[in-house]
C-alpha cells in the first residue's frame, strides 16, 4: 500500500502518474475519489478517452469540508465511495485501486480508519492501493509499504495565482 501525503501540490497526480505506468503494462485500475464531483477534471476527460481499462467513479457533493463541521451526508458520500473502493479491491478484478483524498475523509472523521486498515487485511496480495490526500492517519502510515510526504516550499496560489486548467485541473 501506498501513501501520499503532505500539504504540498502533487499527490493525486502522483496516483495518477503510477496510473499511467501501470496501464501502460496492461493492468487494470479502478480509482475513487473523494470530495469530488466533477467529471471535467483533464485527468478523466483523458481516461474516458483513452484508458478503457481504468474506472473511475467520484463520491461525495463539491461541498468545502471543515474539520469537525459535517453533516450525514457528508458521512454517507465518504462510506459510499469507500464501499466502491473496497467491492474493487476484494473483487481481485483490479490491478491498482486508488482512494482519492481518502485520507482527508478519515482525517475529518468520515471514514473510520480501522474500516480502511481491516480491508487492507483482506485484500488480494496482487492489488496495490493508493493513498493520497493530506494529514494521512498515523495508523495507515504505519500499515504503508511506502509513504511519500509533498512537502510546499511555494505554490502560485499564494501569489493569487488561480487555478490554471493543465495544471489543477
Ligand atoms: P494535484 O491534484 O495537483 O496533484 P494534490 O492532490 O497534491 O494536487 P490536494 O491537496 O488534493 O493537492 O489539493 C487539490 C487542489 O489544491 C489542486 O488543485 C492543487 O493544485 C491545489 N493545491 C495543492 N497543494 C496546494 C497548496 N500547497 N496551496 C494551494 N493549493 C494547493
Ligand atoms: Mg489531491
Amino acid at each position: 500500500m501506498l501513501v501520499y501525503t503532505g500539504n504540498g501540490k502533487g499527490k493525486t497526480t502522483a496516483a495518477l502518474g503510477l496510473a499511467l505506468r501501470a496501464s501502460g503494462h496492461g493492468e487494470k485500475i479502478f480509482m475513487v475519489q473523494f470530495r469530488k464531483n466533477d467529471p471535467s477534471y483533464g485527468e478523466i476527460q483523458a481516461i474516458q478517452k483513452f484508458l478503457p481499462d481504468f474506472t473511475v467513479v467520484q463520491s461525495n457533493k463539491d461541498r468545502i469540508l471543515v474539520r469537525g463541521y459535517f453533516m450525514q451526508e457528508d458521512i454517507n458520500d465518504a462510506h459510499n465511495g469507500f464501499l466502491q473502493g473496497k467491492s474493487a479491491v476484494l473483487s481481485g478484478r483490479y490491478d491498482l485501486v486508488i482512494f482519492d483524498e481518502i485520507n482527508i475523509a478519515m482525517d475529518y472523521d468520515l471514514l473510520p480508519v480501522e474500516d480502511v486498515l481491516q480491508m487492507l487485511e483482506q485484500k488480494p496480495s496482487h492489488v496495490d492501493i493508493v493513498l493520497t490526500g493530506r494529514n494521512a492517519p498515523q495508523a495507515i502510515m504505519d500499515a504503508a509499504d511506502l509513504v511519500s510526504e509533498v512537502k510546499e516550499i511555494k505554490h502560485p496560489f499564494k501569489s493569487g495565482i488561480k487555478a490554471r486548467k493543465g495544471i489543477e485541473f
